[in-house]
């Protein structure tokens, strides 16, 4: 088998993103970039029974000496709050971290998440290594170095910029994961695709059998070609002052779908795939780009087993006022990202309620 895919991250901290089956079990890719001599592997408690041990012993293996101990919390998004960032923190008191401790983050973006931002603040700041383990980490939450935890008033409300020291995703660890949860990451790569390269999109198309499937090598393209779009996008635009917001495409309209049905409903990646074709969708209605491109980004979607339409049920003056709230949203209007065709994303402010509105009807086309 060939070695690991490697995708740079340039920026003030430059980090490596290694993608190959079997990373989690390879000791001296964990420990390359260790320094000190204390390692919590911070994971949650499906992730934990499943890979922890492995991980730590490969840990212990590579660099003999080394304290190594584990940190679990419940698995789920209830579980990233200042509660457990608090025990978090109190387990890297317990193993005596210092300055040149790592965490290795070894689950989803919900541990990624917390892991980061204890990482970011213990003692101002020492290593973390994300270790992802779901699609969406892998392919959009490991990168980027935000951190945070949520508050019972928002998400990610609390947090920091904080880079990881490097990403290792071993898409082996993808065949445990729930099909859902695969189609939610999906829905993510698409997105790289339609913002900024639609030969990706043609890839896709073609492979989207053999990424069903869970095979290695498409999987292993999929998110190293979607690692290297995030990395170009965050090395030119680190703190989100202008491009990074096109890593947002689709997401007005998710969110207010998220929230409009109270986070129980379409997860995040669904709400995605529906936000998208509904943001293509806005982009016909201004007279920005041609139908086709909306029908074969939802005929893609589709195929991916995404739904492509928004839930019955949800009226349009709701969800537009979830959209007047959204950060995205200036003093001037609703701001969204449309595209001129597919591959080609940008930034478009003081966006008129009735063209979102109508594209929000229920049966509009
Ligand atoms: P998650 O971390 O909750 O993981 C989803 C579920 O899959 C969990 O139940 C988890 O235990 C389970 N799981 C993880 N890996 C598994 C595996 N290999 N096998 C079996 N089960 C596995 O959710 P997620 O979708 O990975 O991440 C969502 C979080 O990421 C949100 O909190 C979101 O805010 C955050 N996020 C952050 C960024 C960022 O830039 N920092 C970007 C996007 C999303
Ligand atoms: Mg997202």
């Amino acid at each position: 088998m060939s070695g690991p895919r490697w995708v740079e991250v340039s920026g003030a901290q430059p980090y490596r993103i290694g993608i190959a089956p079997g990373l989690l079990d390879d000791g001296a890719a964990l420990a390359a970039t260790l320094c000190g001599r204390q390692a919590l592997v911070i994971s949650d408690d499906t992730v934990a029974p499943l890979y922890a041990a492995r991980v730590e012993a490969a840990l212990r293996a590579a660099a003999p000496g080394l304290a190594v101990a584990g940190f679990v919390l419940p698995a789920g998004e209830s579980s990233k709050t200042l509660a457990w960032f608090g025990r978090a923190i109190d387990a890297l008191a317990a193993l005596g971290a210092r300055r040149d401790a790592c965490v290795y983050a070894l689950g989803g973006g919900v541990v990624g998440d917390l892991a980061g931002f204890a990482a970011a603040c213990w003692m101002r700041g020492i290593d973390c290594v994300q270790l992802p383990t779901t699609l969406l980490a892998m392919v959009d939450s490991s990168v980027g170095g935000k951190t945070a935890v949520d508050l019972p008033q928002g998400k990610n409300l609390v947090g920091a910029f904080h880079p990881p020291r490097a990403v290792l995703a071993d898409t082996a660890a993808l065949r445990t994961l729930p099909p859902r949860e695969l189609r939610a990451g999906l829905a993510e790569v698409v997105k790289y695709g339609a913002i900024g390269d639609a030969a990706f999109l043609d890839w896709l198309e073609t492979r989207a059998d053999a990424l069903l499937a869970m095979d290695h090598d498409a999987l292993a393209e999929a998110v190293a070609r979607s690692c290297a779009h995030k990395a170009a996008i965050v090395g030119r635009d680190p703190f989100e002052h202008g491009e990074r917001a096109l890593l947002n495409f689709g997401h007005t309209f998710a969110h207010a779908i998220e929230t409009a049905q109270g986070y129980g409903g379409l997860n995040h990646g669904e709400a995605v795939a529906v936000g998208m074709v509904l943001a293509a969708r806005l982009s016909e209605e201004l007279g920005l780009a041609p139908a086709a491109d909306t029908l074969r980004l939802r005929a893609l979607l589709a195929r991916f087993g995404l739904p492509v339409d928004p839930p019955a049920g949800l009226d349009p003056e709701t969800l537009l006022a979830h959209m007047r709230l959204d950060k995205k949203a200036t003093a001037g209007g609703l701001r969204f990202i449309v595209w001129d065709g597919a591959g080609r994303a940008r930034v478009l402010s003081d966006v008129p309620e009735s063209a979102v509105l109508a594209v929000l009807q229920p049966g509009a086309p």
